[in-house]
C-alpha cells in the first residue's frame, strides 16, 4: 500500500516509521497556499482551520498517489475526536477510495488500536515492531532537543539563516537512520551541526525568552503559524514551544510508570482555571502560561485557530493569568485569512513592551 500521513512539524519521523515498516512512503508536500485553499473548498466553512488544513494535505497526498492515510485520533469534548470520520466522509464524498487508518489513544480502545497495529505492521514480526517503535521514539527525543537548541539559537545567530541551513542538515542526517547505532551517530553528527553555528554573545539578564502555546496543529506547523518561531527568533528572542512531538508520544502513547509526562506537570498547573479536560489543549495551554511564569520567560504567544472552543476558553482566563503571574500574553487568532505583515507587526510591538519591562525591572 501507498501511505501517507498528515503533514505536521518535523514529519521525518512519521516518514521514517512507515519506511522502516517496509511500506512506500508518499510524502505529503509541505502544506502550501494551495493546501489551505483545497482544504476551506472542501470542508465545513464552520470546521476549525486544523480540520480544513489536513484535509487540503490529504488531497494533495492522495493526488500523488497514496491509497492508505495513517493519523492519530482524538478525543475530548471538542471536534479531534471526529476528525476521523469527518474527513473519511468528505474523501469518499469527493469519490476519493482511501483506508484512512485513525490511532486513538490506546487506552480509550485496545482493540481498536491492535487492529490498526497489524494493519502498519506490514507482516513484519512483533520484535521488529519493537525495536523500530524504539529507533523512532530516540529519533524524535533526539530531533526535539536539537530543535529545542535552535529555538534558542536563532536569536543569536550571526548570519542570518544559519540555523534554519543547520535544521535541514539536521532532518536529513535523522532521514538517512536505520537502526539504534545510527541514531547514536545522527545525535554526534546533529550536534556538531549546532556547534558550528556562530552566535553573538549576550550576557544573560538581556536574554529575551517567549513561550509558544495553543492548539496542536497551530503551534507544531510553521507553514501555518507564519513561521512564528522564526519571526520571534529573528526579532532576538528565544522560543519554547509547548507542543514537541516526543513529549505527545510520552503522554499519550507511553505508560506512565515509562515516559513519566511532562503532561501530566502541565495539567496540574492548569488545573486551577480549568477544571475539566475541555478539548484539544487548553488545560495545557493555560498550565504551560503559568509554568512559562514559573521559569522566567518574559513573555508567551498563544496560538488560537479559527473556529476552536477550546483555546477561545483558554484565551478568556489568559487576563486572570496575566494579572496573577505578571507575564505578558499575546493571542494571535490563525486562519486562511491571517497576514504575514499583520503578525510581523504586532509581534514586533509585542516584542518591544516586554524588553522595555525587562529594561525597567533590571534598571
Ligand atoms: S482543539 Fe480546536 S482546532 Fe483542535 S480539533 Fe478541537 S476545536 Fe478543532
Amino acid at each position: 500500500m501507498k501511505v501517507s500521513f498528515p503533514y505536521m512539524g518535523t514529519t521525518v519521523i512519521y516518514k521514517k516509521l512507515l519506511e522502516l515498516l517496509g511500506h512506500e512512503v508518499i510524502e505529503p508536500p509541505v502544506p502550501s497556499q494551495r493546501t489551505i485553499d483545497l482544504g476551506v473548498k472542501n470542508s465545513p466553512e464552520f470546521a476549525c482551520y486544523p480540520l480544513k488544513i489536513i484535509l487540503g494535505s490529504y488531497i494533495e497526498a492522495i493526488e500523488l498517489g497514496a491509497t492508505t492515510l495513517v493519523t492519530s485520533g482524538g478525543h475530548g469534548p471538542c471536534r479531534a475526536g471526529f476528525y476521523g470520520e469527518t474527513h473519511s466522509r468528505i474523501l469518499k464524498n469527493m469519490g476519493y477510495d482511501i483506508d484512512l487508518i485513525v490511532f486513538d489513544a490506546y487506552k480509550r480502545d485496545i482493540m481498536g488500536t491492535i487492529k490498526n497495529v497489524r494493519k502498519i505492521m506490514n507482516g513484519n514480526s512483533l520484535f521488529y515492531l519493537w525495536e523500530t517503535l524504539r529507533i523512532v521514539y530516540l529519533m524524535a527525543k533526539s530531533m526535539d532537543k536539537m530543535e529545542k537548541k535552535i529555538q534558542k539559537l536563532r536569536a543569536y545567530e550571526v548570519c542570518y539563516g544559519d540555523c534554519n541551513r543547520a535544521w535541514e542538515k539536521v532532518q536529513k542526517v535523522f532521514n538517512d537512520i536505520k537502526n539504534i547505532e545510527d541514531v547514536k551517530k545522527a545525535k554526534i553528527k546533529s550536534k556538531s551541526i549546532l556547534d558550528d553555528i556562530k552566535v553573538i554573545k549576550i550576557p544573560e539578564p538581556e536574554k529575551i525568552r517567549v513561550g509558544i502555546v495553543g492548539e496542536i496543529y497551530v503551534v507544531m506547523e510553521k507553514s501555518i503559524n507564519l513561521k512564528i518561531e522564526e519571526i520571534l527568533g529573528n526579532m532576538g528572542a528565544e522560543v519554547e514551544r509547548s507542543q514537541y512531538i516526543s513529549e505527545w508520544i510520552d503522554y499519550n502513547l507511553l505508560p506512565i510508570w515509562i515516559s513519566k509526562p511532562h503532561e501530566l506537570e502541565i495539567l496540574k498547573k492548569g488545573e486551577k482555571y480549568i477544571k475539566e479536560i475541555i478539548g484539544g489543549h487548553a488545560k495545557q495551554t493555560v498550565g504551560h502560561i503559568v509554568d512559562y511564569a514559573e521559569r522566567g520567560f518574559d513573555g508567551v504567544v498563544h496560538l488560537m485557530p479559527f473556529a476552536c472552543l477550546p483555546e477561545l476558553v483558554s484565551q478568556s482566563i489568559i487576563p486572570a493569568i496575566t494579572n496573577e503571574y505578571n507575564i505578558p500574553v499575546i493571542t494571535l487568532p490563525i486562519d486562511e485569512q491571517t497576514g504575514l505583515a499583520n503578525v510581523q507587526t504586532r509581534i514586533e510591538a509585542f516584542l518591544d513592551l516586554i524588553k522595555n519591562k525587562k529594561r525597567i525591572r533590571i534598571a
